[in-house]
């Protein structure tokens, strides 16, 4: 059933009695084309593009939990593509290409609003390396603008310039094509188009071990029983190296927590999303009036989703320094989700050792802005056998050749994303 303003409408002209479930409820079988592990957005976006631009339905998504409950539904929903790397420059601005006609495609509101995301500087080095960037992006047809002074104070009249700040801002890379994707929605439309596609979703069903013959996946075992397949793909954020482990895959990568708050809702004050650089605090308003508050990781390895009051303080602490009205406002709630984070902060995309096994990891606190991308690249591959461009260079096998994929070019750090 199309979701408009007419069948609105009209339900509720008739009591909203005859919604149909978002979802069909099939009973498993016992084998697959495809079967799919994670109902997180990249899970859900690959089932939905092998579906849409392959016409592969015979594909089983199996989630451990919900859909939406990993870290689809736990970040602060920013997207953009101002990265340095043709690599993740590429990926992500294909993917906000997608996000601006996703909620039609869907016919699911997503509220994709480009309401811009502002990077700010804080020494005239730092300027001077975001102007390089800003430049990269637009050799490659992004959008971005570097602003400074009185130009800044207008696009962003709540931050605070005056004072003696420990932290100057000296300017600030703009992406106005950047900006917010209604989290839970995103999982939600893509289960929902997938669903009525003929894809078969299953929660409270997690992947619990792999079969191979020949060094090729044959099945997935699950409490629910073998489900056998012609390919399987793994793609479960915080428990990567977890799902990747019972195949006897080795994953390069850390598992950190990282938090988020948001603060009791007021009324509209802030038009863009902005990220303070010294330190990590990033933060925008939702359409509610809560702001939303993040940063970095905690700094250590851990699966535990939990919140602290020494990253909050952290949080804040940087965030009053850019709109000292915070320091009037109430945190509401506080939440936390497992970031998978590789060696050279960027993703692994694509194959693993064991033919007709593919991955999606160690996006960290990055991925969601590129969850259509990653669905649409990774269905391709599913359906065709060739990798596409804009993922190759996010191969598992990088750790081996040495090509990595370090968009912060200082380093093999986890905590670079
Ligand atoms: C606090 C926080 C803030 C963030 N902010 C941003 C941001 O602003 N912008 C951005 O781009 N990114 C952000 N991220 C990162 C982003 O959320 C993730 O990279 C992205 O959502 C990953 O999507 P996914 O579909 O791969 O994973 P998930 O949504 O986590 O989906 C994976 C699913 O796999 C399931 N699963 C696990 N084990 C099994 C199993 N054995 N069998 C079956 N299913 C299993 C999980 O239950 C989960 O639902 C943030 C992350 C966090 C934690």
């Amino acid at each position: 059933m199309a979701y408009s303003g007419l069948s609105l409408l009209s339900h509720a002209l008739t009591g909203n009695k005859r919604w149909p479930a978002i979802l069909s409820t099939p009973d498993m079988r016992s084998s697959y084309d495809i079967v799919i592990i994670g109902a997180g957005g990249h899970g859900l976006a690959t089932a939905h593009y092998l579906a849409a631009n392959h016409g592969i339905t015979n594909i089983a998504v199996i989630e451990s939990g919900w859909i939406g409950g990993g870290n689809t539904a736990r970040n602060t929903t920013i997207v953009r593509s101002d990265y340095l790397l043709n690599s993740s420059f590429g990926l992500k601005n294909f993917a906000l290409k997608l996000w601006s006609d996703l909620t039609q495609d869907l016919n699911f509101n997503l509220m994709y609003e480009p309401r811009g995301y502002v990077d700010l500087a804080h020494s005239d080095g730092e300027l001077e390396h975001f102007t390089l960037r800003a430049n990269a992006m637009r050799l490659r047809g992004g959008d971005a603008d570097i602003l400074t002074g009185q130009a800044l104070q207008e696009r962003v009249p709540e931050l605070d310039f005056s004072g003696d700040k420990r932290f100057e801002i000296s300017g600030a890379l703009v992406q106005e094509s950047g900006g917010v994707v209604r989290h839970d929605a995103v999982a939600w439309g893509f289960a929902r188009k997938a669903s009525t596609a003929g894809v078969h979703i299953f929660q409270n069903c997690p992947a619990t071990g792999f079969e191979t013959e020949g060094g090729k996946i044959t099945a997935v075992q699950t409490p629910q029983g073998r489900i056998a397949c012609k390919q399987a793909f793994i793609s479960v954020a915080g428990a990567s190296s977890a799902v990747a482990g019972m195949a006897g895959i080795n994953l390069p990568l850390n598992s950190i927590n990282v938090q988020a708050f948001v603060t009791e809702p007021v009324k509209p004050a802030l038009d863009a999303v902005v990220n303070y650089n010294a330190g990590l605090s990033y933060i925008s308003q939702t359409d509610k009036g809560e702001f939303v508050l993040g940063g970095a990781t905690d700094g250590y390895s851990s699966f535990a989703r939990r919140g602290s009051f020494e990253r909050i303080e952290d949080v804040l602490a940087r965030a009053v320094q850019m709109f000292p009205f915070l320091t009037r406002l109430r945190l509401m709630r506080h939440w936390s989700g497992t970031a998978d984070i590789p060696m050279d902060g960027n993703a692994i995309v694509g194959r693993t050792p064991i033919e007709g096994l593919m991955i999606n990891a160690g996006w960290g606190y990055a991925g969601f802005k590129a969850t259509p991308a990653v669905g649409w690249c990774m269905a391709e591959l599913l359906a065709t056998g060739k990798t596409p461009d804009l993922i190759a260079p996010f191969a598992l096998e990088r750790f081996e050749t040495g090509a990595e994929q370090d968009d912060g070019g200082i380093g093999p750090y986890p905590w670079l994303h």
